[in-house]
């Protein structure tokens, strides 16, 4: 008998809602059409988290009963009687821990900003010449809120937060000014549903999508992708939110990528308003100190 309870718990997953359409195995995470608001389109916007035992639809009203919640909600609401029995062996009911209460974000330990570096003392010199050798200033140190710390393991990192749009801290990335690998380290929470920096974003204007945190600091009003692609509620987010165009701005790499998102987002009420850059071989945003305007590509 396979009593590996992740396996049994995504087993009764599979056969209340059918096979995932999308699945990160690493991160323990899968997406379902939701049985709630999908009704035969496919969307799969459910998406489980097994190891925190959470569930969350994205397209789901937030007032509506479905929305969101634990897993052990899910299996009393939506599995029979022998299901929720055996999750309960497994997780019992206090385990699981509501998306309500998000996991609390918190810069890393001994994160310094670069307003308030030393400049004398040796790693915060090198960081500092790292920094301006890639064209950041005192203003964007400031409106970004950049950082650094040498303690921990975000040590000899440079610390670019984020903020939601009510300010509070929700996300870092932690870059390497000394040639660590690897070069970009995401901070421990498991979140990639994050819009980066979403409190400098103005929906009035266009928004630029861009592959890293330094290429958002010299594109205004930018979204940085945060893995492998943009998370389906961000994507989202921009969708419903946008009044301007959105320019697609990743490095000439990531074409794929890039294409990906332009065809999720080119639709309805964003129809002929997503335009792609194609930036030359070599160069990123943050290169070309975000001097893009040659660089727009006819979409056919
Ligand atoms: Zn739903």
């Amino acid at each position: 008998m396979n009593t590996n309870p992740q396996e049994v718990v995504l087993k009764m997953l599979v056969n209340i809602l059918g096979e995932p359409k999308r699945k990160s195995e690493k991160r323990q995470q899968y997406a379902f059409n939701c049985p709630a608001c999908d009704l035969g389109r496919n969307k799969a916007n459910l998406e489980i988290n097994i190891g925190d035992a959470i569930y969350h639809c994205w397209s789901c009203e937030p007032e509506s009963d479905f929305h969101k919640g634990s897993l052990y909600k899910f299996f009393k609401n939506h599995g029979s009687k022998d299901d929720l029995k055996i999750y309960k062996i497994f997780f019992g009911h206090s385990t699981h821990k509501e998306l309500e209460v998000e996991h609390k974000v918190e810069l890393p330990e001994g994160f310094i900003s670069f307003e308030d570096i030393v400049p004398f003392y040796p790693p915060h010199n090198q960081a500092n010449k790292y920094i301006r050798s890639r064209g950041v200033t005192d203003d964007i140190i400031k409106k970004y809120k950049i950082g650094l710390t040498t303690k921990g393991k975000f040590a000899n990192r440079i610390i670019f937060p984020s903020y939601d749009k009510n300010g509070e801290l929700n996300f870092f990335v932690a870059r390497t000014w000394a040639s660590l690998k690897p070069k970009y380290l995401n901070c421990d929470s498991p979140k990639t549903d994050v819009l980066f920096n979403e409190h400098l974003i103005d929906w009035e204007k266009d928004i630029y999508i861009v592959e890293g945190p330094f290429d958002s600091l010299f594109v205004e009003n930018s979204v940085v992708v945060l893995g492998s692609e943009l998370h389906h509620s961000v994507l989202e987010k921009i969708y419903n939110n946008c009044k301007a165009n959105v320019i697609i701005g990743l490095d000439p790499d990531a074409k794929k990528k890039a294409e990906k998102i332009y065809h999720e987002l080119n639709a309805g009420r964003l129809w002929g308003k997503i335009k792609m850059l194609s930036l030359p071989e070599g160069e990123d945003i943050a290169s070309l100190k975000g001097n893009v305007s040659n660089y727009f590509k006819i979409i056919k």
